[in-house]
């Protein structure tokens, strides 16, 4: 007999979620992490996320958004020249960290899950083998590992002037000059931090246009209000070398189009993207594939090729999110039980943590025409939204996207909502009201006809799905035609 009857190798959100999940469904389950604390004093669960990841970096752009808004004053208040004290900073970002780490092991052990620590490698179906030595048998065995950075030749870490992400949220110092690798979310929301505290900072992007799976105007809207935050975005530029000049400057050698560049920087960060952690954690003939990327290939329900072993998270196909890794560990946990549990995949949201922030759902008006499928778009502006002004946060804009469905009740078609994008303050709960509603299959009608609190930020919706339904009420009608085939 099988020593569990199921075994989760990783505790992030992927992994504890599954391991959780597993336990009040019945099963005898243990999950197992090798994460220290920061410290390296004592096991530390909540994997990536809650460690060196989503937790650690909102903190740092919550505390630096308050700082860089003090900095700027109001023409009301007196404030005195405020100066970041960045101990104290790290100080409650890891007491945040510290907090949320001991609540996954106080979760674990209040459902009956067994953790333990050390690191795990699957040896064969059922049978993984603990740090080298312990072997130990289950009848499912969940492959949670995550994700790590990647490293690129031309910028090899050094975790003083070169940085991963992991270091980058632990500088001890804000840098004068900052330069970061990578457009991406990670790229963006670590400038964004170190920017406000008060680092020049350059973004070096390989790619011609800024976030391509965005909807193009609202990329440009994003990309304009970050560089008026102090976020030098250069596309197009090939980073050819990084050479280290000193305890305090590293000289960054790009290409961007025929031009060459060379530029001293106190810090580089290097944000280009994470691979899945798989080395050392497949035996041979232990009977996983892996793809090019080195992600461990699933279905659609997370259960690879081989029997009872099954992967979720940032080491399957997929967005390298904790929330599509919670409910695909969910999902699993759920299988394994017997229940017939899914994932809406296409409905998964994603958010940039920027100010203002980026986030969206579903299909952009370019995705439905690459798809030959008609569609047209509401739209409304922040600018016109009282709450956002009298916030002072008139930046940013909401686009709802909205396909053509017959209305058995009358004889003008309904817009079926596929979409949303959203650039503006607190789009990331914005984006999660259309994703609600598009999980009820929302038409615009619904949320047309649906009563919001004034004066909320959230009327933005209202009115972009005013629009889209045809009938603006706080914008000027214009005629606009359907996206094209
Ligand atoms: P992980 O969280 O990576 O957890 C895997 C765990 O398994 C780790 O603790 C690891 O130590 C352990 N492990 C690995 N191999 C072994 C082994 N062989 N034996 C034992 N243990 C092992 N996502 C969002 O949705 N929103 C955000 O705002 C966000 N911000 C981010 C910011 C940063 C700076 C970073 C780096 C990531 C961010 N992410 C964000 C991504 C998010 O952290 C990941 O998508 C998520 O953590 C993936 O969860 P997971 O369970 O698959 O793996
Ligand atoms: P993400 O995968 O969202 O974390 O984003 C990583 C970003 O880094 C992507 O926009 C990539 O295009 C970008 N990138 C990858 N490699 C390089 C490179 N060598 N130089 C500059 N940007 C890169």
């Amino acid at each position: 007999m099988a020593d569990w009857q199921v075994a989760v190798i990783g505790a992030g959100p992927g992994g504890y979620a599954a391991a959780i999940r597993c336990a009040q469904l019945g099963l005898k389950t243990v999950c197992i992490d090798e994460r220290l604390s920061t410290d390296g004093k004592q096991p530390s669960l909540g994997g990536t996320c809650l460690n060196i990841g989503c937790i650690p970096s909102k903190v740092l752009l919550e505390d630096s958004l308050q700082y860089s808004r003090l900095k700027e004053g109001h023409p009301a208040f007196k404030v005195r020249a405020p100066a970041p004290n960045i101990a104290k900073l790290m100080e409650r970002k890891n007491k945040v960290v510290e907090g949320l780490c001991k609540g996954v092991a106080q979760l674990c052990s209040g459902n009956g899950v067994e953790c333990i620590y050390g690191r795990a490698q699957l040896l064969a179906p059922g049978q993984i083998q603990l740090d080298g030595k312990t072997d130990i048998t289950a009848e499912h065995i969940i492959m949670a590992p995550g994700s790590v950075p990647v490293e690129i030749p031309a910028a090899p870490f050094n975790g003083k002037q070169i940085l991963d992400s992991t270091a980058a949220l632990s500088l001890p110092a804000v840098p004068s000059t900052l330069a970061i690798i990578g457009a991406g979310a990670i790229g963006l929301e670590l400038g964004s931090v170190w920017a406000r505290l008060g680092a020049k900072v350059q973004v070096l992007e390989a790619l011609e246009d800024f976030l391509p799976m965005l909807d193009r105007e609202v990329a440009r809207q994003a990309q304009r209000a970050l560089a008026s935050h102090g976020l030098d975005i250069q596309l197009g530029c090939r980073v050819t070398a990084a050479a280290v000049e000193g305890e305090r400057s590293v000289q960054v050698s790009w290409q961007q189009g025929d031009a060459t560049h060379a530029e001293s920087f106190e810090r580089l960060i290097v944000a280009v993207g994470r691979r899945p952690a798989t080395e050392g954690l497949l035996a041979t003939g232990c009977g996983l594939q892996t793809d090019d990327k080195g992600m461990i290939v699933v279905d659609d329900y997370c259960a690879t090729a081989v029997p009872n072993v099954w992967a979720v998270g940032d080491v399957v196909r997929g967005p390298m999110l904790a929330h599509k890794a919670t409910e695909e560990g969910v999902m699993v946990a759920e299988r394994i039980a017997g229940e017939a549990a899914q994932i809406n995949y296409p409905l998964i949201p994603a958010v940039i943590y920027t100010h203002p922030e980026i986030a969206t759902v579903g299909q952009t008006e370019t995705d439905c025409a690459a798809a030959g499928v008609d569609c047209s778009s509401g739209r409304f502006s922040f600018a016109a939204n009282g709450r956002a002004l009298a916030s002072g946060e008139g930046e940013g804009m909401v686009k709802l996207v909205g396909c053509p469905v017959p209305n058995p009740e009358g004889s003008k078609a309904e817009m079926r909502i596929v979409g949303a994008q959203v650039v503006g303050s607190g789009a990331a709960e914005l984006i999660q009201q259309v994703a609600i509603a598009m999980e009820f299959g929302a038409v615009a009608e619904d949320l047309a006809l649906t009563t919001f609190s004034h004066p909320s930020v959230s009327e933005v919706l209202h009115e972009a799905a005013l629009d889209l339904a045809g009938r603006p009420l706080h914008q000027i009608k214009k005629k606009r035609g359907r996206a094209k085939k």
